[in-house]
């Protein structure tokens, strides 16, 4: 018999698991229990919705005996089983892909402790033992058939006895050591504690055989052993148990158990509703982003039941998308069983429920950012963006549940602050919400756009993210504030009596500024006088709709090449080098020309744009310089 190769990725994983020093060994148990239940839960639900067969609440259960002679534990389940294919494929590749990604990404800076943040399922056996089997018969088969494994070697699969359908786990414990005492997983006490700490809400009964003592009649001191079949666990799901006697720890646990994150959740929400439609959910805000959050593979959704059954595993119409990081569970009453997902879709208990879920979320997020700063900002750090899509998709149908929980860099604090917190600091003279768009808050805070709104003391929020500016141009404004990027034409400052009005300075050198629109052709839509430069010679301003650093991100995606904003070059008249170029205007055409493509391919660089035409500007560079 052929010893099979485990697939690549999983040998490493494997290997980098069974060799670190791991502190969290015990979650071995947590994940054999929640296989025996998905296992149960599959073929009860079979059950439920297949009339020709037949069910009986008893025949699903777990058990779990050991044999401290030969060392070994066994946990069995009344499941689905595994056909031969099946053990092939589920238990030779490990399950969730991305974690030896995200154990990669984390080694540095969180060690060999990663694993013990998230469940490697099935592959944690090897955190105790050093022989696996696993002996499965399918619903859908006659034979059973039996996996083994010693570890990184590869397995087996052989033909095997078995009379009922369901699987076996047979766990041969390792060796003590020095450091660890394997022993501890034979012993009754441990392992009550650790079901009751991980795998209490399993709804199916977890049996053990539990020994008990009793004094024998007629003595003082003399005690009768027996063993006695128990069921451990409380069978009772979190989503049903009374919120006050949860612990923050047991809503953890929770989390973990389900592997809806390798973080720990920022906070909860549990609900029960009872009206309309009746539902109990516990909701949960992660805290760090999945490593697949922004990419097309990413699935949103929640765990579905019905009664307690679960009938979909993410049901993603029960989230709108700008809260797809949420992860949790929906159990409830009003739903069929066997509802396909399209039917689903439509349903109107669904509806409602999501409705309400999202109400639910929303409210959780305020309440962060009110009470729970901290955690609301590491929230939006993480998840965000998610935020500010949400209110530029769909055309902006979604904007009014959203724009309270948007924050952005101020220009005044240093961090992140809400839009109504600038709203309330905002002088009486000042009309419009300022922004600034750009890499980075470094390369923002260095924009000449932004000299004359922060003289004025007026506060400028930083964007830079790629959505930033689209999501506000979606809002267009909050609380009757319009939004106003600094790069704009017209800033919407009134400028100080002493001041040289812009329109005199425009008056006066209107013959100069139509010289320089010329030479610059059709790359500007005009040339004038700046109002708002202080210390730079020159930038760019933007009329109309697209800004530049919108130009500047829809050119980046495939075919908007074209996108082009209307560029206006504004010119410091107090800059020194506005005296050359009128000598330049006045005695030398030939230098108008150099002048007036430097000064605009400077603009451009300001910008973070690129110069269209980088040999004539080296070629000008040179010219003057000789
Ligand atoms: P996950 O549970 O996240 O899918 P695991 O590594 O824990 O990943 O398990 C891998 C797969 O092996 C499961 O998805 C399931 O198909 C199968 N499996 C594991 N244990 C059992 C079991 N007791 N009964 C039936 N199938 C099982
Ligand atoms: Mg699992």
């Amino acid at each position: 018999m052929e010893t099979k190769q485990f697939k690549a990725e999983s040998r490493r994983l494997l290997d980098l698991m069974i060799n670190s020093i791991y502190t969290h060994r015990e979650i071995f148990m947590r994940e054999i229990i929640s296989n025996a239940s998905d296992a149960i839960d599959k073929s009860y639900y079979k059950a439920l919705v297949d009339d020709s067969l037949t069910f009986e609440k008893d025949n699903y259960f777990i058990k779990i005996t050991m044999d401290k002679e030969n060392r070994t534990l066994k946990i069995s389940d009344t499941g689905i089983g595994m056909t031969k294919e099946e053990l092939d494929d589920n238990l030779g590749v490990i399950a969730k892909s991305g974690s030896l990604q995200f154990k990669k990404d984390n080694e540095a800076k969180d060690g060999h402790d990663i694993i013990g943040q998230f469940g490697i399922g099935f592959y944690s056996s090897f955190l105790v033992a050093d022989e696996v089997t696993v002996i499965s018969k399918s619903s859908d088969s006659n034979e059973a058939y039996m996996w083994e494994s010693k570890g990184v070697e590869g397995y087996t699969i052989n033909p095997c006895e078995k009379d009922s359908i369901g699987t076996e786990i047979i766990l041969k414990l390792k060796e003590n050591t020095e450091d660890e005492n394997y022993d501890e997983y034979l012993d009754e006490y441990k392992l009550k504690a650790l079901i009751k700490k991980y795998s209490d809400f399993i709804r199916y009964p977890i049996k053990m055989d539990i020994t008990k003592s009793e004094l024998k009649e007629g003595t003082e001191n003399e005690y009768d052993e027996h063993i006695e079949e128990q069921v451990v666990n409380s069978m009772v799901p979190i989503w049903r148990k009374n919120k006050r006697e949860l612990t923050k720890e047991d809503y953890e646990n929770f989390y973990n158990e389900k592997h809806y994150g390798f973080d720990k959740p920022l906070s909860h929400v549990h609900i029960s509703v009872d009206g309309a439609v009746s539902y109990n959910a516990v909701l949960y805000i992660p805290e760090k982003t999945p490593y697949d959050f922004y990419t097309k593979e990413y699935e949103k959704g929640l765990e579905l039941y019905s009664s307690g059954v679960m009938i979909m595993d993410k049901c993603s119409d029960l989230l709108p998308d700008y809260f797809g990081f949420v992860r949790g569970v929906v159990d409830s009453e009003d739903l069929s069983l066997n509802i396909s997902r399209e039917i689903l879709q439509h349903d109107r208990q669904l509806k409602l429920i999501a409705k309400n879920v999202k109400t639910k979320i929303k409210n959780e997020l305020e309440n962060m950012l009110k009470n729970d700063r901290e955690n609301y900002e590491k929230f939006y750090e993480s998840f965000g963006r998610t935020l500010k899509y949400g209110v530029y998709n769909e055309y902006g149908a979604n904007k009014d549940i959203l724009k309270d929980l948007l924050m952005f860099h101020s220009s005044k604090e240093g961090k992140m602050i809400t839009l109504a917190e600038y709203i309330e600091r905002m002088p009486e003279d000042q009309k419009y919400i300022y922004y600034a768009a750009g890499e980075s808050v470094e390369r923002i805070k260095k924009m000449p756009q932004t000299e004359s709104v922060l003289d004025k003391g007026y506060e400028i929020l930083y964007f830079t993210d790629d959505i930033d500016e689209f999501a506000i141009r979606i809002l267009m404004n909050y609380k009757e504030k319009e939004f106003k990027s600094v790069s704009s034409s017209d800033l919407g400052i009134e400028a100080n009596e002493n001041e040289n009005t812009s329109e005199a300075d425009n008056k006066e050198n209107e013959e100069l500024f139509k010289a320089m629109k010329d030479i610059l052709s059709n790359k500007v839509k005009n040339v004038k006088a700046s109002k708002r430069l202080k210390n730079h010679a020159v930038c760019l301003s933007n009329e109309g709709e697209l800004s530049i650093e919108m130009e500047k991100i829809l050119k980046a995606m495939p075919n908007n090449e074209a996108a082009k904003a209307d560029k206006v070059l504004e010119i410091n008249v107090n800059h020194e080098v506005f005296k050359s170029l009128k000598a330049a205007y006045e005695n030398d055409k030939d230098k108008l020309n150099i002048f007036t493509d430097l000064l605009y391919n400077q603009a451009l660089l300001i910008e973070g744009l690129t110069i269209e035409d980088p040999m004539e500007f080296a070629n000008n560079m040179c010219k003057l310089m000789m």
